[in-house]
């Protein structure tokens, strides 16, 4: 099977030396493997993403001298694919309406802890079909939710395979109820980034190992829509001299900045990769 790598970048800031080291994973493996490299915009998030972000990414990767296969997909222009997915989940019963704020989740006393903090304890899916209809029918604004518990039945026991890291059991229940479906979109990240490497025929996700966690409701995800599961490789994240992940906020880091100082696209990339092992990954699987 021929491999389909792609980089994923969510424009809310411009592209710094730890995404472009992300962007230059998944190119590598995808050329090494005389296979493909995509490029796809992920802007679900739709007040924090800016066109102009987008832009001057695909500006820095071409200047970095990537090369990407076909057009670059724009997660906003496909809201239809994933509203269709998110059908199928509802019509098994697995999606519901919460109505919480974000004030409403931090407040419960007995929020369980998860990955990424609280877990959202389940206060929406115990209302009742007539309070749950009253609610939507009021217009109260809402999200839409994966009933983890149900979804996790259904789905059974799986697994998914790490480049790096070797076989992992999945844990459905990881993320609690996650959501599915935004206040403000008809999709999530989790939702989106499950439906694009399948629709995309995406075979090896290279990512950073901070997304780790949420593979675990990806694969869940994939199970529940019947499609295959891609293999993953996360890698490692980089960091400042202090040891403090670089992150978009860094305006030394990015490579408007670097370049502005007169590196050449090949210094920048030898930064990105840097003296690290994973700059000349072992591609065992
Ligand atoms: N859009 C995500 C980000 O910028 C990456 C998601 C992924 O690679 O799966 O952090």
């Amino acid at each position: 099977m021929s491999v389909v790598t792609r980089f994923a970048p969510s424009p809310t800031g411009e592209l710094h030396l730890g995404s472009a080291y992300s962007a230059l994973v998944a190119w590598r493996r995808g050329r090494e493997a005389g296979g493909k490299f995509l490029v796809r915009i992920e802007d679900t998030d739709i007040r924090r993403c800016r066109r102009e972000y987008e832009t001057a990414i695909l500006a820095d990767l071409r200047w970095l001298g990537l090369d990407w296969d076909g057009e670059v997909r724009r997660q906003s222009d496909h809201f239809g694919d994933y509203g269709r997915e998110l059908d199928r989940l509802d019509a098994r019963g697995l999606v519901y309406p919460c109505f919480c704020s974000r004030a409403d989740i931090a407040a419960s006393a007995n929020a369980p802890h998860g990955p990424d903090g609280p877990l959202y304890p389940g206060t929406c899916r115990h209302l009742g079909p007539a309070e749950r209809q009253r609610r939507l029918a009021a217009g109260h604004e809402h999200c839409l939710r994966l009933d983890s518990a149900r979804a996790a039945g259904q789905a059974g026991p799986y697994e998914f395979v790490d480049a790096t890291r070797g076989r992992f059991e999945g844990q459905p229940l990881l993320m609690g109820d996650f959501v599915i479906a935004r206040k403000d979109t008809p999709t999530s990240y989790h939702l989106a980034v499950t439906v694009d490497d399948h629709l995309q025929g995406v075979t090896v996700v290279t990512r950073g190992e901070d997304i780790l966690p949420s593979t675990h409701v990806h694969v869940l995800l994939q199970r529940l829509l019947g499609y295959e599961t891609p293999l993953y490789a996360h890698h490692r994240l980089l960091t400042d001299a202090s040891g403090r992940r670089l992150a978009k906020r860094d305006r030394d880091a990015t490579i408007r900045s670097l370049r502005e100082k007169g590196l050449t696209p090949e210094e920048v990339r030898r930064r990105a990769l840097g003296g690290d092992a994973l700059g000349a990954p072992r591609w065992n699987q």
